[in-house]
C-alpha cells in the first residue's frame, strides 16, 4: 500500500514470507490444538517478533507499533486465534512490562517473555467490572513484604495456558495497581475454558485468586496508578484488534475473490453477476478504509491517550467491517459458506468478538464523542 514506508513495506514482507514459513512448525496448519499454538509463539520468539519495538539493547528489533500491528494482522488472515494470543502477549502483557517495569522488574520477565518462552496474559474484567473496569473489586492487602490477593476476574483470554499475567486489583487506600502473577503462585486457580461462539482453540477462562501472596517486587508502576496504567496498554490494545479485524476482513476478501471467480452457475463463473461484484467491490473498500485507519492510528500510538479516540476509531470501525464483511464472504458462497469443512463460517463467529473484547462498540462511541466535545482535534487525525 502506498503508504507504506519502504521500511514498512520490507517489514511488511518478512512477515508474510514468516507466516507462510511458519505453517511448518506444529499448530501453523490452522485450527490446530492449544499446545500447539505454544510452539508457534516460541518460534516467533525465536524469529525476533516478540517485543520488536524494544530497543535492540533490550533484544528487541527497535522496530516501530506499526510492525507489530502487521504481525498481528497478518496472523489474523490466516488464524484469529493465534492472532489475539501473538497480540495480548505482546501488546498487553509485555508491553506492560516494558513501559512500567523497573530496571529488575525487566531484567527479570524481557528475556523470556522475548523469547516466547514464558507467554504472558492480561486480566481485569471481573463479575460486576466489565465495560466498567475501574469498579473492580479484587484486592491486593499488603502483607509481609508483599500483597494478599483475592479475587476472580473472568473470561481471562489464555487463563490456565499463558505462564504469567498482569493482574489489576485494588488496594486499600491506595486505589487499583497493576501487579505480575506467575501463574503457578499458591491460592491462584484457574477455571476450564468457556466454550464460546468462536475462536475454537482460544483458551478463555476465570482467574481465582484466594489468598494469592504476591511479592512487592511484582507490583508494576506506582501504587493507585493501575487504572490508568489498563487505560494505556488498552490504548494499544484496540490497535492490535483492529488488525486483528483487518486480517479477518483480508481472509473474507481473498476466500471469496477467489470462490466467486471459480464457482460456475448459469454457464459462468457467479463473479460476472453484478450482484456478487457490488459485494466484492464494498468489502475491498471497507477493507482498505480499516487497513488505513488502523496503520494510521499504529502510526499515531507514540503520541499516547492524546490519540485515544483515534485507537477507538480504528478498533471500532474495522470490527464492525470485520462482522459485515464476514456474512457477505459466507453468503457468496452459498451454502457452502454455511458448511464447517469449507472453513469461511469461522470467519464471521470469529469476527464478533472483535466489537466486544478491549472495549464494546458502545464504549469505544463513549470514548470518541466525549473526547471529541472535549477538545480533540480530530483535524489532526
Ligand atoms: C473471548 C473473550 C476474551 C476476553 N479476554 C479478556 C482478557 O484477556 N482480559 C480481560 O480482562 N478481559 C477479557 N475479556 C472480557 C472483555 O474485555 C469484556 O467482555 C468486555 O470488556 C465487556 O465487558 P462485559 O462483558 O462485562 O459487558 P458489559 O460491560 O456488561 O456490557 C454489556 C452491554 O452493555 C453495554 N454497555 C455497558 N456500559 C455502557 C454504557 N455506559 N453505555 C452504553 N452501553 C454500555 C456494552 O457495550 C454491552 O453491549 C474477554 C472477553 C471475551 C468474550
Amino acid at each position: 500500500m502506498a503508504s507504506l514506508s519502504e521500511e514498512e513495506q520490507q517489514a511488511r514482507e518478512t512477515i508474510r514470507y514468516l507466516v507462510a514459513a511458519s505453517r511448518s512448525v506444529p499448530g501453523g496448519a490452522l485450527a490446530s490444538a492449544r499446545e500447539d499454538w505454544r510452539a508457534q509463539l516460541a518460534w516467533w520468539g525465536s524469529q525476533g517478533y516478540h517485543g520488536v519495538t524494544l530497543p535492540p539493547e533490550w533484544g528487541g528489533q527497535g522496530k516501530s507499533f506499526l510492525v507489530q500491528t502487521m504481525v498481528v494482522e497478518a496472523l489474523a488472515e490466516a488464524d484469529a486465534n493465534l492472532a489475539l494470543l501473538y497480540e495480548v502477549h505482546n501488546t498487553l502483557h509485555l508491553e506492560a512490562v516494558w513501559r512500567y517495569g523497573d530496571e529488575a522488574q525487566r531484567r527479570r520477565w524481557l528475556p523470556d517473555l522475548l523469547a516466547g518462552r514464558r507467554l504472558g496474559g492480561f486480566a481485569v474484567t471481573e463479575e460486576e467490572a466489565g465495560s466498567d473496569a475501574e469498579s473492580l473489586a479484587t484486592v491486593a492487602v499488603p502483607e509481609g513484604g508483599g500483597y494478599r490477593l483475592s479475587g476472580v476476574k473472568r473470561m481471562i483470554t489464555g487463563a490456565g495456558w499463558y505462564d504469567q499475567y498482569v493482574v489489576f486489583a485494588r488496594v486499600p487506600e491506595a486505589g487499583i495497581t497493576a501487579f505480575v502473577v506467575e501463574a503457578d503462585t499458591p491460592g491462584v486457580g484457574f477455571g476450564s475454558p468457556e466454550p464460546m461462539l468462536g475462536l475454537d482453540s482460544t483458551p478463555v477462562a476465570d482467574i481465582t485468586f484466594e489468598g494469592a501472596w504476591i511479592p512487592e517486587d511484582h507490583r508494576l508502576g506506582e501504587l493507585g496508578q493501575g487504572y490508568a496504567i489498563a487505560l494505556d496498554l488498552l490504548d494499544g490494545g484496540r490497535v492490535g484488534i483492529a488488525a486483528q479485524a483487518v486480517g479477518i476482513l483480508a481472509a473474507c476478501l481473498g476466500r471469496s475473490l477467489a470462490f466467486a471467480q471459480q464457482r460456475r452457475q448459469f454457464g459462468r463463473p457467479i463473479a460476472r453477476y453484478q450482484g456478487i461484484q457490488w459485494m466484492l467491490a464494498e468489502m475491498a473498500t471497507d477493507f482498505a478504509a480499516a487497513r488505513l485507519l488502523t496503520y494510521e492510528a499504529a502510526r499515531r500510538r507514540p503520541e499516547g491517550e492524546r490519540q485515544r479516540p483515534l485507537y477507538a476509531m480504528a478498533k471500532w470501525f474495522a470490527s464492525r467491517k470485520a462482522v459485515q464483511h464476514a456474512l457477505n464472504a459466507i453468503q457468496i458462497h452459498g451454502g457452502r459458506g454455511y458448511l464447517r469443512k469449507t472453513g469461511v463460517e469461522h470467519l464471521l463467529r470469529d469476527s464478533k468478538v472483535t466489537e466486544l473484547y478491549e472495549g464494546t462498540s458502545e464504549i469505544l462511541r463513549l470514548v470518541i464523542a466525549s473526547r471529541l466535545l472535549n477538545g480533540y482535534n480530530w483535524d489532526s487525525i
